[in-house]
Parts: structure tokens; C-alpha cells; sequence
């Protein structure tokens, strides 16, 4: 527990600790899909954008490190944990819809905004339905599947720019129109300039809502069939190399099933790798790193990660 980052936190925002959006020592383990990583020092779950900005500005002006944590669902964590302060979007969830277009705060879950879209007869968002992330992520990584991408259907974001100069200001926030998030594959400006997603609306098209919840279903059935839902993981490693498929290239290097530890190339799609039960991030990068070594020198391809990577490996 990092006690003077928490007491300084508590003196000079004594409102943030009567609000319980703080909690010490919390395991990473619990906060993501691969269901790996030690304990954050600090774990902020603020539900306000004032709170948020109390956290930024306070990590801004001590110099105090921190990551915005979405549904988890992309990240490797460091078995040491994480220094510094870990603020989840996870009680950001308003969901407002206006004619065709749905407005989702960062932290609303891409299976609720597709529900709701759905609900709403609103087509378009069917593709990410059962990507596990959150709004914020999905911006971020412009996130994708079955051809489709969130750039395809979003209209435009509310971002924070968290540099001490605009936290300290009256006006942190900006407003992005769909070109200016600069998207392109698992991609996006936020990325670029390490900006902090509040919401986004969504440009949506009238249909049937009995004939939107058939095609989600469609590529939920797909994706049980192709992926290994059953076990803990963060979606495919790799970014996909141009006029390859990662999976075909790993299995065809003779390493479905291989493992470190408890990691595991996944039996189903070897572009995953599983958590068989008490896998560490160590087991997981090396795991990653002897693939990277196969795959290079059977075909000459220099697979890069997709998963980001987060602490000390
Ligand atoms: C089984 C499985 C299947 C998957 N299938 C797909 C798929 O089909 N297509 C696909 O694209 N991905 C897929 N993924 C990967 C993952 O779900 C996506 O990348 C998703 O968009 C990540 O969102 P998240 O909320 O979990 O982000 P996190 O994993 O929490 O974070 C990922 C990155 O986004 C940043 N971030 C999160 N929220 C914000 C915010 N509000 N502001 C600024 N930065 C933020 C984080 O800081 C981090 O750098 C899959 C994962 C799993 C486990």
C-alpha cells in the first residue's frame, strides 16, 4: 500500500474518500478478462466527471502515475501490480438515445450498448455485441470484427486532455468528430495523445429489432464457435499481418496447445492465449515471445501484440 500517495490523496481530497470511490491494494486479477496481474497501490473508481478530474489533477500535479482502466479486456499485467493510481471507468454507464443516435458513456459495457441499441431498433453496432469491452476501450483500440469497425458507426467523442496545463484550466474537454479521432486498425488519436474518453454518440439506422437480435446472435454463435469463451483470455494476441491470418500462421508452425506454465496457445484459435488457472504474466510473455520466434523463423513474419502491456514484466 503506498501510504503517501493515499494520506496526500486523503488531505487534499478529503471529498474523494468520504465519496468511497477509493479503495488500496486491490487485485488486477479481478478487473480483467485474462485474469492475471497483482495488486494496484491505488484503485479509483470515480462515478463524476468532477471526480475524475480531482484524480487527474491530483495525479498531474504530484507527478503520481496512473491508468484509465476499461473492461480490462485487452491488457497483460504485471504479476507486481501496478504503481500509482488505477482510476476504472466501470460506474460511467448513462445510455441516452435521441432519434438514431445513442450517446454511451465510457464505461457502459458493449454487450448494454448493443442491448440497448437493439431495443431501440437500431442497427449497425451488431459486430461488437460480443467483444468484451467497454465504450472507452472500444474507442481507443478502434475496436473491430466480422469487417466491421467502431469508426463505421461513431458520430463523434468527449474526451479529456489530461495535461497539466488543460486540467489546471476551466476547459479540459474535447469535443472529436468521427474524422478527427485520425481511426485506422486498432487505432485511434486517443491513443496517440493519450486522451481520456468520456462518451461518444453513435450514428445508428432504423431496423427491426427482432431482426438486429438475430444477427447478434449469429456472430455470438460464431464467435463460440471460433474462440475459447470457456477460458480466461484477452481476445487474439497479435495484430493481424497484412495477407496473413495470425491463428492459420501459429497452427501451421505446429504450436496449437503448446504451453508455458499455465498459458496456453488455445486449442480452439491459436491466436488466443488461455489462462488454464493460475497462469503469470511472466508464463504469458514468454509465451508470446517464443511465438514471435517460431512464426519468424518458419515464415519470415514479425507478429506484433495487440494485447497492451501494463507494470513492470
Ligand atoms: C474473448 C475476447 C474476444 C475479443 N474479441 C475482440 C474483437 O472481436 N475485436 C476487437 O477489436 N477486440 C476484441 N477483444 C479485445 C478487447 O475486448 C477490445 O480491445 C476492447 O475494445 C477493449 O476494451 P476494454 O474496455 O476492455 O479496454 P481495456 O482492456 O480496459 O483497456 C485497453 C486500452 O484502452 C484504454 N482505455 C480504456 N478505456 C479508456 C477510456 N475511457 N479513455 C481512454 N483510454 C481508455 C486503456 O487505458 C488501455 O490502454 C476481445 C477480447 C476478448 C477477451
Amino acid at each position: 500500500m503506498n501510504i503517501t500517495t493515499l494520506s496526500i490523496l486523503q488531505q487534499e481530497y478529503p471529498k474523494l474518500m468520504e465519496d468511497g470511490i477509493i479503495q488500496s491494494n486491490v487485485p488486477l486479477k479481478e478487473h480483467c478478462s485474462f485474469q492475471i496481474g497483482g495488486p494496484a497501490e491505488v484503485f479509483c473508481t470515480p462515478y463524476t466527471q468532477n471526480q475524475l478530474l480531482d484524480l487527474l489533477r491530483f495525479c498531474l500535479n504530484h507527478k503520481t502515475p496512473y491508468f484509465i482502466l476499461g473492461k480490462g479486456s485487452n491488457l497483460l499485467i504485471s504479476d507486481k501490480g501496478l504503481s500509482g493510481i488505477v482510476i476504472s471507468t466501470e460506474r460511467f454507464t448513462e445510455l441516452t438515445v435521441e432519434q438514431e443516435y445513442i450517446t454511451a458513456s465510457c464505461g457502459v459495457t458493449l454487450k448494454d450498448l448493443c442491448n440497448y441499441a437493439c431495443e431501440n431498433g437500431l442497427s449497425g453496432l451488431e459486430f461488437a455485441s460480443g467483444i468484451p469491452g467497454s465504450v472507452g476501450g472500444a474507442v481507443f483500440m478502434n475496436a473491430g470484427a466480422y469487417n466491421y469497425e467502431i469508426k463505421d458507426v461513431l458520430h463523434s467523442s468527449v474526451c479529456i486532455l489530461p495535461t497539466w496545463e488543460s486540467i489546471n484550466s476551466l476547459s479540459p474537454i474535447l469535443y472529436l468528430k468521427v474524422e478527427e479521432h485520425n481511426f485506422s486498425y486498432r487505432h485511434s488519436v486517443l491513443q496517440d495523445k493519450e486522451l481520456i474518453h468520456l462518451s461518444s454518440v453513435f450514428h445508428l439506422k432504423r431496423d427491426n429489432s427482432e431482426t438486429i437480435k438475430r444477427r447478434m446472435d449469429e456472430y455470438q454463435q460464431k464467435r463460440q464457435q471460433k474462440q475459447p469463451l470457456e477460458l480466461p483470455s484477452a481476445g487474439s494476441v497479435f495484430r493481424r499481418p497484412e495477407g496473413f491470418y495470425t491463428g492459420r500462421l501459429i497452427e501451421d508452425c505446429g504450436l496449437k496447445g503448446f504451453r508455458i506454465g499455465d498459458a496456453a496457445i488455445s486449442e480452439k484459435h491459436c491466436g488466443f492465449i488461455v489462462n488454464l488457472g493460475s497462469a503469470t504474466a511472466k508464463d504469458v510473455l514468454q509465451l508470446i515471445q517464443h511465438i514471435q520466434e517460431v512464426v519468424y523463423e518458419h515464415y519470415n513474419v514479425k507478429l506484433q501484440t495487440e494485447i497492451r502491456f501494463l507494470g513492470e514484466m
